[in-house]
């Protein structure tokens, strides 16, 4: 489960129980039922630009912000939940431009809020230290809750693929 590397095993190993019942899509589908209708690049800007007026309205203007098809969430986005700031410390810069993989435009609702989120905080921060996750935190208070589940989530569309369960 190269998603949840890092956290608790008592979590973990919650998860697999839940997979190896075949209950993990059915439980992800009840929790997160609610899908979004940001479907292109236009409506995803303006999506983008209204979470940053609300919480960030301070901090540099938005660049360019698409979807991303060629980007993989955890090599780009998340990095792994240990050594994350060793792996993407140097390497990240913050950014204008906000990209957001192409599996968020057909995830749940609370899962594209919680990525714009973070992305919307490596506008001031570029790498996951303490502050960032504030950031996080304060622009969405369920962040670590929701990334924890987002983990989930794209740990249940590798090991189901077609039967996502996530449209409501
Ligand atoms: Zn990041």
């Amino acid at each position: 489960m190269k998603y949840l590397t890092g956290y608790p095993e008592p979590l973990l190993a919650q998860v697999r129980e839940l997979m190896a019942q075949h209950r993990l899509g059915s439980m992800l589908a009840e929790k997160y039922g609610q899908g979004h209708e940001v479907r292109n690049d236009r409506q995803l800007y303006d999506y983008v630009q209204d979470l940053k007026d609300r919480h960030l309205r301070k901090s540099v203007p938005l660049g360019k912000v698409i979807y991303d098809s060629k980007l993989q969430v955890m090599k780009h986005a998340l990095g792994t939940h240990t050594s994350i700031s060793r792996i993407q410390g140097d390497k990240l810069k913050a950014s204008r431009e906000i990209r957001i993989a192409t599996v968020f435009r057909d995830a749940p609702a609370d899962f594209l809020r919680m990525i714009v989120v973070h992305e919307l905080a490596h506008l001031k921060e570029a790498e996951h230290n303490k502050a960032f996750y504030q950031l996080c935190t304060h622009m969405e208070p369920d962040y670590h809750r929701l990334e924890f589940d987002l983990r989930v989530y794209l740990t249940h569309l590798e090991s189901a693929p077609g039967q996502a369960g996530n449209r409501p």
